[in-house]
């Protein structure tokens, strides 16, 4: 339970820290809040030779609106958004989805940063921005880009992040219109990950009709997914409960599901429908 010994730096600026990763980007690591990192490094799963500690670095926390944007700076804590006034009125998602992460100690260091970096199958954050349209704004020695959140998460802790690269905001689409938005989980009992998290944000027309679907779902495959068949099904149709009865049961289609211990292949793909289908009733019934 002793990390593998290494240097700490703790630069003040983004541009000193880009730096600090360009000067050693096979052996240096990014500490955000230590959450994921430090257990890692603790059972020895990651060595890094560097840590560079991104928590001094002003302004890397904060949630703010920008015309039909909400944009979260990487370093803002899981609390930080749970807590958020703003986004109970703009993006309810973005709390609700917070408040279903690990224990207060956990919200009060970990970061949406880290947690969208980490990439862990069953981290929460990644159902809800691929849910919402986020896009990621990466920086390094070569300027900025954004990262649509599709294309961000590649595999198993593996993103679209180059070798040199630091995540510095997530920008959302302001939801705009009838939208209803819901995040259902079923917690895994010792850490509270997501055995199977369900996201959704879904846009309700004129007579009751469903504009546009988007469902992000967590814990059930090597990577966070869309479900595009619950999507498909759900355009251009009645938001009734035949109809998402009817999508939910479509949440694993096509996708590989994980097998544990705790949830066999096939006891994760039924809950991944219950949950879609409750997600889906709960957003709707919001889309007034
Ligand atoms: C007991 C416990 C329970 C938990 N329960 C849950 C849960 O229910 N749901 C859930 O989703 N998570 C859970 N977590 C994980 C928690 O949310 C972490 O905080 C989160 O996954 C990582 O965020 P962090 O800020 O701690 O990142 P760190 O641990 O500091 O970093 C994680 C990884 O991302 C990289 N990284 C961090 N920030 C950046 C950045 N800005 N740019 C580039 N790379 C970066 C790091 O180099 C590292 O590889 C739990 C953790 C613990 C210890």
């Amino acid at each position: 339970m002793i990390p593998a010994q290494f240097n700490y730096e703790a630069p003040s600026t983004i541009d000193e820290a880009v730096n600090l990763l360009a000067a050693n980007p096979d052996d240096a690591k990014i500490l955000a809040g230590g959450h994921s990192l430090l257990p890692a490094m603790k059972l020895r799963l990651a060595q890094p030779a560097m840590l560079i500690d991104i928590g001094r670095i002003k302004d890397l926390s904060y949630i703010r609106e920008d015309g039909d944007q909400i944009l979260v700076g990487a370093m803002t804590t899981h609390y930080q958004l749970e807590s958020s006034t703003l986004l109970q009125k703009i993006c309810p998602l973005l709390p609700a989805c917070a408040a279903h992460i690990g224990d207060v100690q956990v919200r009060n260091k970990g970061t949406i940063g880290g947690s969208v970096a980490h990439s862990d199958p069953a981290g929460d954050w990644p159902a809800a921005v691929i849910a919402l349209g986020a896009e990621m704004i990466a920086v390094g020695k070569s300027g900025e880009r954004a990262i649509k959140a599709d294309d961000f998460f590649v595999d198993l802790l593996s993103t679209a992040l180059g070798a040199g690269e630091i995540l510095r905001e997530i920008r959302i689409p302001k939801p705009n219109g009838r939208f209803g938005h819901a995040y259902e989980k079923v917690r895994h009992p010792a850490s509270g990950f997501a055995v199977v998290g369900v996201a959704v944000a879904l846009q309700r027309g004129s007579n009751s009709i469903c504009d546009s679907a988007a469902v992000g779902i967590t814990g059930v495959a090597s990577k966070v997914y869309r479900a595009g068949s619950v999507e498909k099904a759900l355009q251009g149709n009645q938001l009734d409960e035949q109809t998402i009865a009817a999508a939910a049961s479509r949440a694993t289609d096509g996708v590989d599901a994980n097998s544990d211990l705790y949830a066999s292949e096939d006891y994760r793909r039924h809950l991944a429908q219950v949950y879609t289908r409750r997600a889906l009733l709960a957003a709707s019934a919001r889309a007034v």
